[in-house]
């Protein structure tokens, strides 16, 4: 935009403009052709927020509130009036101002700027405001408006809003940005029998008919993509621990369920924030902190100020739960908790920086749920939920820099993944372990203090580090922040004539994109018959060379990366790599054997063993492991070489071999977890007539599995199972299972994915096509389950024509979906396909497609790593 607005409003003042027309008459073919490039420049006001206009409105605005107002109806299809009024000072009014409204014209109703109303100017989602009716100074805009329906998330008698990361103006017009922080007030207008959940603590509710208006607290200074409320059918439970007293909004019907889950969601979210206060040194940043617990919520979690909101099976849990399930909800509410201080108290200046609140929310979480669960083996529990993920992605096609350049807001969406999630968590380790743990923290505290109620970028945070340790962190960061890729390294032994070591060599094969080498520490474990020594490592250069002084024998295997902060593809030489797949090696201790099957997984992707191979040493180690973490990562690694590794002939030889042990595990077991991670796997993986007629039976209630309780939505899992098992009473087997269900919300969704699992391939089709409509994509978790049943592998042979298909509506679905959407949506249409043609569909859409948007084609790449890697004719 820059300066040239100015100049065509100035021209759109139709008295100067006709004073210049007499004057300059014989100037017209000019004047003409400058209108038209006047025009031309008036397109220059873009969709989206561009890094140029949030800049300036950044520097231009302060005081900034919202007081805002909806009236929401009982009728889901029935519009919600609503009004916004807006102050703020502007320091000059050299340009018109823009607010973000990305809804049709016809939303705007009355625009009235410092008490004149104005004419309504709406450009390509924007509401441009004249400076005629701005002061330099304080501002008041009052907007009546219709509301947004995007991002409402309506249901039949509840809806909740989420507006991460630039939605916010899709609801209300606002400047969607997040270094433009404001104070909002919220009122609601809802049916009486409706309850809510805001930012701001509730001060007044009035009712009137069947209405009832609800008024909320004025908020702290926070960012747009952390305004929210939830409004309908709910049922609420308050309670009181340490003093802090919050309230909990859910939807779940299985009262005991609800009973025996409580008081631990509770009591996680009390020592989450007592663990962050005694952290960081700053008391709660937020007055309130409140949950709502939606079904069908498109994330775990989303830390709104006040008002969190979560994935409601990820906190209520069944009774069954893994250990690794109360582990990854006591992971999540941390996190959550987490972001009031490293995300809402502290918000990224611009969208990509988004990964330093989410790796400071995992980093602390990971710090905080600790001493909640001394059983845990917390540094395997951080290498497998961290590792296998972030490798995934980083050894991809699609592999990016940690910081992603971002031009325009509306693209913050595609920031968001494992590099993010997963990685980034692993570098700030590195980073704490670098400049020691007590600096880190020191530095961490300056940090929120400094920029409190504020924005602060990476380098911000970089700098004030740097002040605390003697090591130069902008050359480390360098790379592990702003470049792509992750290392591969080779170690190798050195000998002397004695049978001695003498030296252990770490090589890196592979530099970054700059042609710079990764530093790291980790820990190189060396494996003897009746001991393991591990020797701490800093790897430094292309080569670092680590002298063996102690004269020790050669090791019957070396892993060269066993610790949880080491990252990349440490390839395993060829005798360690027999000897850790022959699983003759009884190693006790349990990180190092979750260590082990992630090196061993990665040498399968990297093709130096093969799926018949690993299987081998899966079912061995399987029948051994009694450490739960273990056992899920393994049972994980199971599926995945199951359906991506191994040939349809291969699994229909292992089948068997694979159902005999896992029933048998679930049933030696006396663990209902334990015996409940077996069944899973035992249900996602039985193939043969006799293990599918053993979960009918159990499905149908003929027999049990004595200590394994089997819930109502394990139930529905087991009858989508028997449909693609039994294709011919599939559809008896779902209206059943319909007939049975009692949860509302979980009938709804079985409705939902029921024509997906059609044994018709027509009406497969017409449910699939039915997603072209964006309506029905709205309840995105569906929408991810119904196409990973569509592409199962049993029914691959039939689904590779949704390949291309999903691939077009790809870009559709990033416009009108969240954050997550785009990725999982394709990782779910590719998870069931292993053959060439599918491959080849995916290349060849990519070829035709050279526009296709660049972060975007990342998502792609990293889904369809595995069917690049592997396939099956
Ligand atoms: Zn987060």
């Amino acid at each position: 935009m820059k300066q040239i607005i100015p100049i065509l409003y100035y021209l759109k003042d139709f008295k100067y403009f006709k004073m210049l027309f007499r004057k300059l008459s014989f100037l017209l073919p000019f004047i003409l052709g400058t209108l038209t490039f006047m025009n031309a420049q008036k397109t220059e006001v873009v969709a989206g927020v561009t890094w140029d206009l949030a800049s300036e409105r950044a520097q231009n605005i302060s005081g900034l509130t919202y007081q805002l107002f909806f009236d929401i109806p009982a009728e889901k299809s029935a519009s919600i009036p609503a009004k916004v009024d807006i102050s703020l000072n502007l320091k000059h009014k050299a340009q018109p101002l823009l607010l973000d409204f990305k809804v049709s014209r016809e939303n705007l109703q009355k625009v009235t700027v410092n008490k004149k109303i104005v004419p309504i100017d709406f450009v390509a989602g924007h509401l441009i405001i004249d400076p005629i009716y701005l002061n330099v100074g304080g501002n008041k805009i009052q907007i009546e408006f219709i509301a947004g329906n995007q991002s409402l998330n309506r249901n039949a008698d509840f809806l909740y809003t989420l507006l991460v990361p630039d939605r916010a103006s899709t609801l209300f017009p606002c400047f969607d940005q997040p270094n433009l922080k404001a104070r909002f007030t919220l009122s609601l207008q809802v049916p009486k029998s409706w309850d809510a959940s805001a930012n701001g603590a509730l001060t007044k509710s009035t009712s009137t008919g069947l209405k009832k208006m609800l008024h909320y607290k004025e908020t702290q200074p926070i960012s747009t993509y952390l305004f929210a409320f939830a409004a309908g059918k709910f049922h609420r439970v308050s309670q009181e621990k340490k003093g802090r007293s919050m309230s909990m909004l859910f939807r779940e019907t299985d009262s005991l369920k609800v009973a025996q889950n409580l008081d631990k969601i509770f009591d996680l979210h009390v020592t989450s924030i007592l663990w962050l206060e005694d952290y960081t040194k700053i008391p709660m940043p937020f007055e309130k902190l409140d949950f709502v617990l939606l079904p069908g919520f498109q994330y775990g979690g989303m830390e709104h100020v006040g008002n969190i909101f979560y994935k409601e099976s990820a906190l209520i849990l069944e009774e069954s739960a893994t250990d690794n399930q109360k582990l990854a909800r006591a992971r999540l509410i941390a996190h959550e908790t987490a972001h009031y201080w490293f995300g809402d108290l502290v918000t990224m200046n611009w969208f990509n920086d988004v990964w330093l609140k989410e790796v400071f929310a995992n980093f602390m979480a990971a710090k905080a749920v600790n001493p909640d669960f001394p059983e845990v083996n917390h540094e395997l529990s951080f290498l497998i939920s961290h590792h296998p993920t972030a490798y995934s992605e980083d050894r991809s096609g699609g592999s990016h820099p940690i910081q992603q350049a971002l031009e325009n807001l509306k693209d913050a969406g595609s920031l968001y993944g494992g590099i993010i999630y997963q990685k980034a968590p692993i570098v700030m380790r590195q980073l704490e372990k670098l400049m020691g743990t007590e600096p880190f923290q020191k530095g961490l505290q300056k940090y929120l203090k400094d920029f409190s109620y504020a924005n602060a970028t990476w380098d911000d945070l970089i700098s004030i580090l740097d002040e605390l340790t003697p090591i130069s962190l902008k050359e480390w960061a360098g790379i592990w922040v702003k470049e792509a890729g992750m290392p591969h390294l080779l170690t190798t032994a050195l000998m002397n004539e004695d049978s001695n070591m003498e030296e252990i060599t770490i090589q890196q094969v592979k530099s970054s994109p700059s042609n710079k080498h990764w530093q790291q520490e980790t820990e190189i474990a060396l494996f003897y018959a009746d001991t393991i020594i591990k020797i701490p490592v800093r790897i430094n250069g292309l080569k670092t060379s680590l002298p063996i002084s102690k004269g020790l024998k050669k090791p019957l295997a070396i892993l060269p990366n066993a610790s949880a902060i080491g990252y990349g593809y440490f390839q395993l030489d060829d005798l360690s790599l027999q000897t850790f797949l022959s699983g003759k090696l009884t190693v006790n201790d349990e990180f190092l054997r979750g260590a082990i099957s992630i090196a061993l997984m990665e040498e399968l992707i990297n093709r130096k063993i093969s799926g018949n191979d690993y299987l081998g040493y899966l079912l061995h180690s399987l029948k051994n492991e009694k450490e739960s973490l273990n056992r899920q990562l393994l049972l994980g690694q199971l599926n995945t070489v199951f359906w991506t590794f191994l040939s349809d002939e291969q699994r229909s030889v292992s089948t068997p071999k694979i159902e005999r042990l896992l029933w048998q595990l679930i049933n030696e077991n006396t663990f209902v977890s334990a015996k409940s991670a077996y069944f899973s796997t035992f249900r996602d993986i039985a193939l043969s007539k006799e293990a599918t007629e053993t979960l009918f039976d159990i499905w149908s209630g003929k027999t049990n599995i004595p200590g394994l309780p089997i819930s109502e939505p394990q139930q529905i899992d087991l009858a989508a199972a028997l449909s693609l098992l039994l294709p011919e009473q599939a559809s008896g087997i779902i209206d059943t299972q319909l007939i049975k269900t009692l949860n509302p919300d979980r009938k709804k969704r079985l409705q939902f994915i029921k024509p997906f699992l059609s044994p018709d391939t027509k009406k497969r089709d017409a449910a699939f096509e039915s997603l072209y409509d964006a309506e029905n994509r709205n309840v995105e978790p569906w929408v991810v389950d119904a196409v990973r049943y569509l592409n199962h592998p049993l029914r691959v042979k039939e689904s590779t024509h949704y390949i291309t298909q999903s691939l077009e509506l790809l870009e559709e679905i990033q416009k009108t979906g969240d954050i997550f959407f785009p990725r999982q949506f394709i990782t779910a249409v590719l998870s069931g396909h292993q053959s060439p043609t599918a491959a080849y569909y995916v290349k060849k859409f990519l070829q035709e497609h050279p526009d296709f948007p660049y972060r975007l084609k990342n998502k792609v790449l990293m889904a369809a790593d595995l069917l690049f890697t592997i396939q099956h004719p």
